[in-house]
């Protein structure tokens, strides 16, 4: 039997209704919450990416607004974006799409935004509040991959947990995360030794490489949850035919379109995993979702409201 869908626009669609109710108890209230993004130079797909940010805010009904730099400015010129933006009281989150071009100090930028603010969940304070347990802001996507797990009721506590990747933005703070939520948690990088036997002990996978089809279905443990962070577009045919060749209908797709979007997770993971999130349609929507939702919650905090939606 295929594995399980877990669909993230159907969860999207979910915490969108409960967040549009949030949304109008807050604007009752006189606070409009809204993020403001800041877009330096004209990467095509951070364009992609913060354009449909604001498109999100603006179906919710949230406030937005959008800060497009050249692409030459320094740090100096950033950091006092920053700062105005810090001290706009209309704006609750703040969000710097990344990456940032080479002469501007990323890390910097990132640490001068108002924790309060930190709608990314990148500042250290947030990650420090991560770590320690504590509320916070969480990154978008760990937070959309332990939504998604939650509300498909994936047994976590006393679960064996291996998350593939350790960047700061997913890995570790979905580690922490699991971790928090009582499973036994394994982390693996490019370093780790005989990853297959590693996986095969797992009941919830997260894979977070950046590596097309890389986790064999034949590693998963059958039944596993498995949770596929990659987004790899693949452009060449013959790994296409290979990825693709017991789905028929993607590969057509790809053959008109010269390209498709292959997760870190072999699509024939389906025949063995108990639970998988589809690339695309699974994490991606979530990201948004949980950016959506920090948002509000940063209204709130920053505000001093209670909140009337479950988990926040
Ligand atoms: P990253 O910063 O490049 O980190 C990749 C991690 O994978 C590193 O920790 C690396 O290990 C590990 N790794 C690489 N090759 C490996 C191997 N052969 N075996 C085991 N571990 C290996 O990537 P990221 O920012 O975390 O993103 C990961 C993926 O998620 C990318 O495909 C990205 O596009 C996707 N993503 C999707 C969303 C979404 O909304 N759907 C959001 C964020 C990211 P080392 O530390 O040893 O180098």
């Amino acid at each position: 039997m295929p594995a399980q869908i877990l669909d993230g626009l159907k969860i999207r669609d979910q915490v969108f209704a409960e967040l549009k109710s949030e949304i109008a108890r807050l604007s009752a209230q006189g606070v409009r919450p809204g993020l403001a993004a800041v877009l330096v130079g004209e990467n095509p797909a951070s364009q992609l990416y913060v354009k449909s940010k604001i498109a999100a805010c603006e179906e919710l009904g949230m406030a937005s607004w959008i800060h497009t730099p050249p692409g030459d400015v320094s740090t100096e010129y950033m950091l006092q974006l920053v700062s105005d933006l810090n001290s706009d009281n209309n704006v609750d989150g703040i969000l710097v799409q990344l990456p940032l071009p080479g002469q501007i100090d990323s890390k910097r930028i990132l640490e001068a935004v108002d924790p309060a603010k930190d709608v990314d969940g990148f500042h250290p304070v947030n990650l420090g509040r991560l770590v320690s347990n504590r509320p916070g802001l969480v990154a978008c996507t760990p937070a959309g991959c332990m939504e998604m797990l939650r509300r498909y009721k994936i047994p976590i506590e006393g679960a064996n947990a291996v998350v593939l990747g350790r960047s700061d933005i997913v890995g570790k703070p979905m580690a922490l995360l699991l971790m928090h939520a009582n499973a036994t948690v394994t982390i693996c990088h490019s370093k780790t030794r005989d990853l297959p036997e590693v996986v095969r002990r797992a009941d919830v996978v997260v894979a977070a490489m950046g590596k097309a089809g890389y986790v064999q279905a034949d590693w998963l443990r059958p039944g596993a949850a498995v949770i596929d962070v990659g987004t790899n577009k693949v452009t060449d045919a013959s790994e296409a035919d290979k990825l693709l060749k017991n789905f028929p209908q993607r590969l057509e797709k790809f053959h008109a379109k010269g390209s498709v979007l292959i997760g870190d997770v072999h699509p024939d993971a389906l025949f063995t995993a108990g639970a998988l999130s589809p690339v695309p349609g699974g994490v991606g929507p979530m990201t948004i979702t949980m950016l959506m939702s920090n948002t509000v919650k940063a209204a709130r905090l920053r505000r001093g409201k209670s909140s009337v939606v479950a988990g926040q």
